[in-house]
């Protein structure tokens, strides 16, 4: 098969290092991909969005299968785009529709097909520009902390929690009436705080049946001890060691079956991952948030524990037959730590020479944000590359990675030496 990635990230440097490894796989194509995607396969100089120039590539190399890895893509439609045109129909693309897309795209949508389908999530209420006085006086009557989310996509900054009334009403204004994160917060949904322990759960589907890929748990703020601003993501663990077989037959009975179901019920297609961002509350799971790709720098630790072959899956998802296929997990721990750029996620200089990745010998390093100029691989954004070791312990895997991020040499780099060590 021929296969192209749509995608840049240490995400698509994870999808490609395992797609590389499949039997099926014969071209490997990323667009446009970094540094380090091109040891798996060819890099093409292609924007995520740029559906027609997406198109004319595929249908000249005979692509077979497109996976797409963030979600702009997908939010726009590359799916649909697709499906529309005579010529392309035939090429599978895993990542669901512009209707699936919506989990992600409208936090409003998706609190209304939790409530639809019994999924437990936070309570809520969304309102609009027409019902801001609404939402102040619904402020009121809620319990603080409370939280305000932008309807739509804001990447990953449209969400408060405000620790008073007169903030939360600041800020309701900010979003409804001075537009704070533009479009995205024309709505806004109000919501419960919940109090517990966060982590990731990852299905990927056909749209009928499914199979849960291990769980993560990532780390997003800047500073160790978590602490600092909010940031892509600066390393993962999987497993989740809380996350045991009595937690996850919970997500699996009260959240993923509903919302498998709840899609086909809905009569929304979906063939892609899903990425659920739960809130553990003393044992029970909770939805925070629905994401319609998988997640990053958790898919750098979900992946390499999968020891299935990829690519069978993913046809698995494209032909509707996924519950045939193979599904064998790794029992050993991946640990991810990410190196950033110094100042990230402020502003940081780009253009360092990168050394010492080959000194790298029991982690596997994806790359993120680097170029290739004249033979020489530099730093070209702020999360520029994910060291993930794989080891048979938790403490292990942390020491690796740890260990292997401190192997690399770029001018103000940065990486948090904390990550997981708080589930040891
Ligand atoms: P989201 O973009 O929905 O994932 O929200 C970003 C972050 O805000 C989450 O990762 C949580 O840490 C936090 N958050 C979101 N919703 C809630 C909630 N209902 N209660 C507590 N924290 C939340």
């Amino acid at each position: 098969m021929n296969i192209l990635i749509i995608g840049s990230g240490g995400r698509e440097s994870a999808f490609a290092w395992k797609i590389a490894q499949s039997k099926q796989t014969a071209q490997l194509y990323i667009a446009p991909g970094n540094a380090g995607t091109g040891r798996y396969g060819q890099n093409v100089p292609l924007k995520v969005t740029d559906f027609e120039g997406i198109a004319d590539f595929v249908l000249s190399k005979q692509i077979n299968m497109v996976l797409v890895g963030p979600e702009e893509p997908l939010v726009k439609g590359i799916h649909d785009y697709f499906l529309e045109r005579a010529d392309l129909q035939h090429i599978p693309v895993i990542g669901p529709q512009l209707e699936g897309a919506q989990l992600e795209g409208s936090k409003d949508f998706a609190k209304q097909f939790m409530v639809r389908h019994g999924i437990p999530t936070a309570a809520s209420q969304s309102f609009d520009r027409s019902t801001l006085a609404e939402g102040l006086a619904y402020l009121e009557t809620q319990k603080l902390p409370i939280v305000l989310k932008a309807d739509g996509l804001a990447a990953g900054k449209g969400v408060l929690i405000c620790a008073t009334l007169d903030e939360a009403k600041a800020e309701l204004k900010a979003m409804l009436e001075d537009a704070k994160f533009g479009e995205a917060s024309s709505k806004v949904v109000i919501e419960e705080y919940l109090t517990g322990i966060e982590l990731s759960v990852f299905v990927l589907t056909d749209g009928d049946s499914y199979k849960v890929l291990p769980s993560a748990k990532d780390y997003k703020r800047v500073g160790e001890g978590d602490t600092g601003l909010n940031t892509g993501g600066m390393g993962s663990v999987s497993p989740v060691p809380f996350a045991d077989n009595l937690f996850m037959d919970k997500v699996e009975q009260r959240i993923i079956v509903p919302t498998i179901e709840g899609l086909k019920k809905d009569g929304i297609p979906y063939k892609g991952f899903i990425f659920i961002g739960l809130m553990n509350v003393d044992g029970n799971p909770y939805v925070i948030e629905y994401n319609v790709r998988m997640g990053d720098p958790e898919t750098e630790s979900v992946l390499p524990r999968i020891e299935s072959d990829l690519v069978d899956l993913l046809q698995g998802v494209a032909e509707g037959n996924l519950f045939e296929r193979s599904f064998m997990l790794s029992p050993k721990t991946a640990a991810t730590v990410v190196l950033v750029a110094g100042g990230y996620p402020g502003t940081y200089e780009s253009g360092k020479a990168i050394n010492n990745i080959e000194n790298v010998k029991d982690s596997i390093v994806f790359h993120a944000g680097t170029r290739e100029e004249n033979g020489i691989v530099q730093t070209a954004g702020g999360r520029v590359l994910a060291v993930t070791a794989l080891e048979d312990t938790l403490f292990g895997a942390l020491q690796q990675a740890t260990a292997d991020a401190g192997r690399i040499y770029f001018e103000g780099k940065y990486f948090r030496k904390d990550i997981g060590f708080d589930l040891i």
